[in-house]
């Protein structure tokens, strides 16, 4: 069989930064190994998917640990602010946690299958900021309703 690591890597993609984290954890003798066995086996871990896919399965399947180890690993990576808007992983993972990891206007969650985001409150291309008071968790839907309502407010008095 093939080795712990190209287990990892997607179809024709390039593995991903969970999916890399994931392979080192691989020989780990505790929980987070255990955690990186299990995902390798589990057909729904989501190699390919983006960063809030990333968080949404750890909450789901790992331990606080676990977690911990992975955005440990995510703040050592980041670059150190050098887009001034680009909101860091650690970033968002503090706003979603100070948000109780729930949408802040429908009061959803993950359990309740919606996909959380980070969303800038004041939008950032009219000048928000990437201050955690600018930062605010939201689901898909409401983040969507909510660029859909900002886009018409344009012409209007609002
Ligand atoms: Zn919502």
């Amino acid at each position: 069989m093939s080795d712990s690591y190209s287990v990892f890597i997607m179809d024709g993609g390039k593995p991903s930064f969970f999916s890399k984290w994931l392979a080192k954890q691989y020989k780990r003798d505790d929980p987070i190994g255990d955690l990186a066995q299990d995902a390798k086996r589990d057909p729904i871990a989501p190699w390919a998917g983006d960063v809030s896919d990333w968080e949404s399965y750890l909450r789901r399947v790992a331990c606080k640990e676990a977690i911990e180890t992975f955005y440990e690993a995510v703040k050592e990576r980041q670059p150190k602010d050098k887009d001034p808007y680009l909101v860091t992983l650690s970033r968002r993972y503090d706003v979603m946690k100070r948000d109780k990891f729930r949408c802040c206007i429908c009061g959803r969650t993950v359990e309740d299958g919606v996909k959380l985001e980070v969303d800038h409150k004041f939008p950032k291309s009219k000048g928000g900021t990437n201050d955690p008071d600018n930062l605010w968790t939201l689901c898909f839907d409401c983040n969507r309703g909510k660029k859909a309502k900002l886009l018409s407010d344009d012409t209007g008095d609002f």
